[in-house]
């Protein structure tokens, strides 16, 4: 049992405490840890000790305080596990607890994270100069030890590096702040205001972190939320969006290096490569139980609280509900569209769809008074279906209800046989008419009255008629642009012999190719790029057939083809003119050859001795193929 304890400073870590202890103490450091820890092997851990159980134990009588208790107040535990999930809370909390603690760093990805603790211990200058002034000693801070913590928040001066390892080197290597800080004359780097200003924020913000101070940011599902501040903020991808659900990645990133500056993120290892898709950046607002470090939320949060939330939609229809505009809606309540879709239309303006619990479907282009101003219907639904039965009973004709309901009488025709189908609000009859009107002095002009000539004068004439008034669009018979209407019977011969012809230079030019190609039929059907269309009709076209069997070769022809080439190029290649040469260079083997192969050989073999390879290999080689 302890019968002494050194009184914790506020913020202090336990590091310093026993460092402080031996000062005070003195004597054997192995027993002096055997006294606190229970045990002679544990080893100085600055950030996150082992054997808090047993010093809670050992401490009891004078300090009163459970292992759990130590761990939050006096190591940089709550610091690692605010943002965990509770699982890692708990083993981390039984790792710090129990006598190995071994792999709570790893545990909690500190040694694999890239923003790397300290080399060394830190302090503040005038943080010192004040404890020995008020206490005659100082102490090491838990706040000045943090990752991603550049500067002092009391003092906002740049902290200063001691040259106590934060990693303590040897077993039992507490050494105490006061020693280390005593007579050292450090000059500190300079900061810019910018730069200074944005680390003390940070600083601050690590510190709530470690104190686990309550934020608006306190919630299990923080990626949900971060993606929430995204949108608030205007980082909304995609052109247009109803309800947004895409975040518009690369400007965010390219917003919150801006804020930061590489120069204040590279030294706290928190540095953003705009647009590479495995940046932290982006795997914080994916992953929901990806254990990221501490100061990279810290700085998500900050980034997002200093933006001025715009809520900003990229779209003017407003975030809805938006009421119905189908005058005989049946709905309940008046605003009772709730979700629109939104995509670019006419020179880019964005165009709304919506569907009313009613059956009515519209699209939208712009609002009057918060009321959608309907463009084009899309579905009348049942009830236009039901207002145009009741017009009927009582007693209005067809044209009648036409008129009332502001459509066209087939329109009316289709509401009352249940096709409730697409129309046009804005397409009376007068309209059509004068479509066309328009469309008959359009065909006037076109050459040979063709419906496709005139439709190229004008597709949106086109197009309207073949939506209202397609029975009367298509009731004349189509004429075709070009062709003169007297012929209209395809000339096979002609088409035949131009194919011929075309089946005759493919197959030339196949032959004539390098390295050798067999020249097979399929081979010049290809090569003569002969439409589909055309040789699908090759019943109308024998000569072609023909031809084409002619034309080919097969593979014992090719590989005739290829020995007597091969006889052409041996000398070149310094090969003497035997079998084996032309068989090496062709690749046969001499199962390969044929009966008329074979004297082939022969023939090429004894033809060099005879010295009348040419005329053997213009002569009768090309005839042979054929
Ligand atoms: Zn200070
Ligand atoms: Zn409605």
């Amino acid at each position: 049992m302890l019968s002494y304890l050194p009184k914790p400073y506020d913020d202090e870590l336990l590091y310093s405490i026993v460092a402080r202890y031996f000062t005070h103490v003195g004597g054997a450091r192995g027993s002096i840890v055997e006294q606190l820890f229970g045990r002679r092997g544990v080893r100085a851990q600055v950030d996150l000790p082992s054997s808090l159980g047993r010093f809670a134990e050992n401490a009891a009588a004078l300090w009163g305080l459970t292992a759990e208790e130590i761990a939050e107040r006096y190591t940089l535990l709550p610091y690692y596990t605010y943002y965990a999930n509770v699982m890692l809370k708990k083993r981390a909390m039984e790792a710090i607890k129990s006598d190995s603690g071994m792999g709570l760093h790893s545990k909690l990805g500190i040694n694999t994270s890239r923003v790397k603790v300290p080399q060394f211990l830190r302090y503040c200058p005038e943080c010192v100069s004040e404890d020995f002034e008020r206490w005659g000693e100082t102490y090491w801070r838990r706040t000045h030890q943090l990752p991603g913590v550049l500067v002092c928040t009391d003092h906002k001066g740049v902290l200063a590096n001691s040259v106590v390892p934060y990693r303590p080197i040897a077993l039992w290597n507490f050494i105490d702040a006061s020693e280390a800080t005593r007579n050292l004359n450090v000059s500190l780097a300079k900061m810019s205001d910018r730069l200074s200003a944005s680390a003390c924020t940070i600083a601050i913000r690590c510190k709530d972190i470690l104190l686990w101070k309550e934020s608006r940011w306190s919630s299990e599902d923080r990626k949900g939320q971060y993606r929430k501040a995204a949108m608030n903020t205007g980082f909304i991808g995609g052109r247009f969006h109803a309800t947004p659900k895409i975040l518009n990645q690369a400007r965010l990133e390219e917003s919150f290096v801006d804020f930061f500056g590489q120069d204040l993120l590279t030294p706290i290892g928190c540095d953003v490569q705009v647009g590479s898709d495995t940046n932290w950046f982006r795997q914080i607002f994916r992953s929901r139980n990806r254990n990221c470090h501490p100061v990279q939320h810290a700085l998500l949060e900050i980034f997002f609280e200093e933006l001025p939330e715009s809520g900003k939609l990229t779209h003017p229809f407003g975030h809805g509900p938006w009421r119905c505009p189908n005058t005989y809606c049946n709905q309940e309540t008046a605003e009772s569209i709730r979700s629109i879709q939104v995509r670019p239309g006419a020179e880019g303006k964005p165009v709304a769809s919506a569907c009313c619990p009613c059956g009515f479907r519209f699209t939208f282009r712009t609002t009057a008074a918060g009321i959608p101003v309907v463009d084009t219907i899309v579905l009348y639904g049942p009830t236009w279906a039901k207002k145009a039965k009741a017009l009927l009973e009582s007693g209005n004709t067809g044209h009648a209800a036409a008129r009332i309901l502001g459509v066209c009488q087939g329109t009316v025709d289709d509401l009352l046989e249940g096709r409730i189908k697409k129309g046009n609000v804005k397409t009376r009859r007068e309209d059509i008419l004068s479509w066309r009107q328009e469309w008959r002095s359009l065909l006037k002009r076109a050459p040979d009255r063709s419906r496709d000539k005139a439709r190229s004068l004008n597709p949106k004439l086109y197009a309207r008629l073949r939506r209202h008034d397609p029975e009367w669009l298509y009731a004349e018979p189509r004429r075709r642009a070009r062709r003169p209407s007297n012929s209209f019977r395809v000339d096979w011969d002609s088409r035949e012999r131009s194919i011929v012809e075309l089946l005759r230079s493919a197959a030339q030019e196949l032959r004539e190719s390098v390295p050798l190609k067999r020249v097979s039929r399929e081979g010049i059907i290809k090569h003569a790029r002969l439409s589909r269309l055309a040789w699908d009709r090759k019943d109308k076209l024998p000569w072609c057939t023909s031809a084409l069997q002619d034309l080919a070769e097969s593979v014992e022809d090719f590989r005739a083809r290829r020995l007597r080439r091969a006889a052409v190029i041996a000398p070149e290649r310094g090969l003497p003119l035997k079998s084996w040469a032309l068989l090496k260079l062709t690749g046969l083997r001499e199962k390969d050859l044929t009966p008329r192969l074979a004297k082939l050989v022969e023939e090429l073999v004894s033809s060099s001795v005879h010295g009348n390879l040419e005329t053997q290999n213009h002569g009768g080689s090309l005839n042979e193929t054929q």
